[in-house]
């Protein structure tokens, strides 16, 4: 099945990028909307709609990638901290429905936090939440 989503174009050349790393089942390239110095997406080569459909063996692959992308953010860029994340459909903040990971180098002195706002724990039931996952896990 073809997709034309804007990560499929670059995997397939169809749109330049500034590549990081690539392999059979890899890519990395640097975010055109960049979050902070050195931001970067790393994708499986397959399509995958996102983390939660990936195969395990490629979801590993791509971590490994961003892990080490993380590392050579601190030891080579400065950065003093990293965010490393992926969103699951739109209502977490997916706008491209390819499998991509996030690496966000932080600098000391310009930190951005991501703010969670937290939800009013007295409303909701944990025991129950914990059980329907432990579950269904
Ligand atoms: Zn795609």
């Amino acid at each position: 099945m073809k997709h034309d989503d804007v990560f499929c174009k670059i995997i397939n050349g169809e749109i330049p990028c500034h590549k990081i790393y690539e392999d059979d089942d890899v890519l990395a390239f640097l975010d055109i909307s960049q979050l902070s110095k050195g931001h970067a997406l790393v994708v499986s080569k397959k399509h995958y709609d996102n983390f939660l459909s990936v195969p395990h063996e490629e979801m590993h692959k791509v971590m490994d990638v961003a892990q080490r992308i993380g590392q050579v953010s601190i030891k080579f860029l400065g950065a003093s901290g990293v965010n490393i994340l992926t969103n699951c459909y739109e209502s977490a903040g997916q706008t491209v429905m390819h499998f991509h990971v996030h690496v966000i180098p932080r600098y000391s002195g310009e930190e951005k936090v991501i703010e969670f706002k937290n939800v009013n724990t007295e409303e909701l039931n944990l025991p129950s939440i914990a059980s329907t996952i432990k579950n269904n896990i």
